[in-house]
């Protein structure tokens, strides 16, 4: 089961049926890939491709967030970093044997003593975009521990918002990783992967839907 992620988290969380098709089976999606998918990762590469300074311009397909990629731009704010942390919540590199967690972060900067992390969107806006972030904070503190805050950002490319800073302290971020914990042991303690079936069941690569393995 690890490591974890955020994404694998949620996947457990929102259905274990579904999570034990895909990262216990590994089972290949019988689903098409979605326009929606595919024009999300094209626009997290040029986003990337801007900060790393391959762009002289920033790409029109965040024109609505424009000046604020520009800001990020200012502050050297370092593209898709790979974060991995071990089971003490120390910093681990990414491919040790016992990795706990990881993240891929899109957007870090420091600046006076506070990290900044921050997370590019295409599409909605969810609620469960503030839970991801707080996990990026569980990680990102553990490879920043000089930090005294940790300040997190969602924006949102396709609204033109990018969403009010969230800080959390450094002795804030203890708690954070106590529940994450907790919903972690609570997933590998899981033999069974029980059906959750519900609105999960739209998005699910498994449904029957989709031609997958899943009555659902
Ligand atoms: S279709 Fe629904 S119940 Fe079935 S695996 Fe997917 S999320 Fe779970």
């Amino acid at each position: 089961m690890r490591p974890w992620s955020y994404s694998r988290l949620s996947c457990y969380e929102s259905c274990p049926l579904q999570y034990q098709y895909r990262y216990v089976e590994a089972l290949p999606s019988p689903r098409p890939s979605s326009a929606a998918a595919s024009r999300g990762s094209d626009i997290h590469e040029l986003c990337e491709a801007y900060l790393k300074d391959e762009l002289k311009m920033y790409p029109p397909e965040i024109q609505k967030v424009s000046s604020h990629a520009m800001m990020l731009k200012t502050k050297k704010a370092i593209p898709e970093q790979r974060l991995a942390v071990n089971d003490k919540w120390e910093p681990a590199e990414w491919d040790d044997k016992d990795v706990y967690m990881r993240g891929i972060i899109d957007v870090i900067y420091t600046e006076d003593g506070v990290v900044h992390v921050q997370d590019w969107k295409t599409g909605q806006i969810y609620d469960s975009h503030k839970d991801q972030l707080s996990s990026y904070v569980a990680i990102a503190a553990a490879h920043h521990p000089e930090a005294k805050e940790y300040r997190v950002r969602a924006i949102y490319i396709d609204q033109g918002v990018v969403s009010v800073p969230v800080t959390t302290t450094s002795d804030r971020v203890k708690p954070i990783r106590l529940l994450l914990d907790g919903r972690i042991q609570a997933a590998e303690a899981d033999t069974i992967f029980p059906t959750r079936s519900g609105s999960a069941c739209k998005w699910c690569d498994y449904s029957r839907k989709f031609n997958g393995p899943c009555s659902f």
